[in-house]
């Protein structure tokens, strides 16, 4: 059985097991109302933020769309929850927390929609890519027969965007996007793809995701989980670490976050999960930023 508490931090919260997940939670919510809950066992907030405090190294992992971005139907349209954007830059301002966005897009489509004083440290193409603060860059190298797949599959665009598909390209694989469209026209550009990717031997050569808003067919070998094991082992023993994402491709980062970390899942609606905390944006998402900015310090 779930219990409720509120925390001094402001967050109010609903301890509970993991293993007894969503449907006891989502009773609970029409009871209490509240939006803030807790999902693992033997977490606790105000500990975390005390070691936010006093941590000699914090670093804040954010995903993009879905997790400081609502979904537009139009991905390029996509742009931060308003006081989104200022938090982020004031929490970088410091110099106190070295924050990254960990996305699924092509760093060079995120720049625009970012709209921070500095552009942050940006792992793009799902850890494909990797852009330094400093502006250096960095892309994995992909093997030659899969590069070979990724310029074939510009074949597909023509099919698949006529049934109102939205194809976005990106170094690593190609995702198609159907949000806004109804269940019979996905279901007809799923099947379009699925064809297409078992027929001519792409299978071998491009892994099958599905994403909240389509699938993405992506060269194998990388996901999110490598930047953050990547991230946590470039932090030192008195690090601290929260990673905040929304969607099935972000749980490969929750189930690699180090031990003492935060995993936590933004989005307006539960889903089975391995983060340890879920909130609902824009609300709670803007409350946990302000609370994180406070305890890491600023001027
Ligand atoms: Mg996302």
């Amino acid at each position: 059985m779930p219990r409720a508490c509120a925390s001094a931090s402001g967050l109010s919260c609903v301890l509970r097991s993991r293993a007894s997940a969503a449907p006891a939670i989502a009773n609970f919510l029409l009871i209490s109302g509240l939006r803030v809950q807790i999902l693992q066992t033997g977490l606790d907030l105000e500990a975390f933020f005390a070691r936010v405090r006093a941590a000699s190294t914090r670093v804040l992992m954010l995903d993009y769309d879905g997790t400081l971005a609502p979904f537009r139907v139009d991905p390029a349209q996509a742009a931060p929850y308003p006081g989104v954007v200022p938090l982020l830059d004031a929490i970088m301002a410091t110099g106190r927390t070295r924050l990254l966005i960990v996305s699924g897009r092509w760093t060079r489509d995120l720049i625009p929609l970012l709209g921070l004083r500095r552009v942050p440290e940006i792992w793009g193409s799902h850890g494909w890519e990797r852009l330094h603060p400093d502006g250096g860059y960095e892309a994995a190298p992909i093997d030659p027969p899969v590069r070979a797949r990724l310029s074939q599959m510009e074949e597909w665009v023509g099919q698949v965007e006529p049934l109102g598909g939205r194809c976005e390209r990106k170094p690593s694989g190609m995702a198609i996007h159907w949000r806004g469209l109804d269940n019979a026209r996905r279901s007809e550009i799923r099947n379009v793809v699925f064809q297409k990717w078992m027929e001519t031997g792409y299978a071998e050569d491009l892994d099958w995701h599905d994403f909240d808003g389509g699938i993405e067919l992506r060269a194998p070998g990388r996901d999110k989980g490598d930047v953050v094991r990547t991230i946590s082992s470039e932090g030192g023993a008195d690090s601290v670490f929260a990673y905040l994402g929304d969607d099935l491709t972000d749980e490969s980062a929750f189930d690699a976050m180090p031990a003492g970390g935060l995993s936590v899942l933004v989005r307006p609606e539960f889903r089975r999960t391995h983060a340890g905390l879920w909130l609902h944006p824009p609300g709670d998402l803007l409350d946990f930023l302000n609370r994180w900015h406070t305890a890491a310090g600023h001027d």
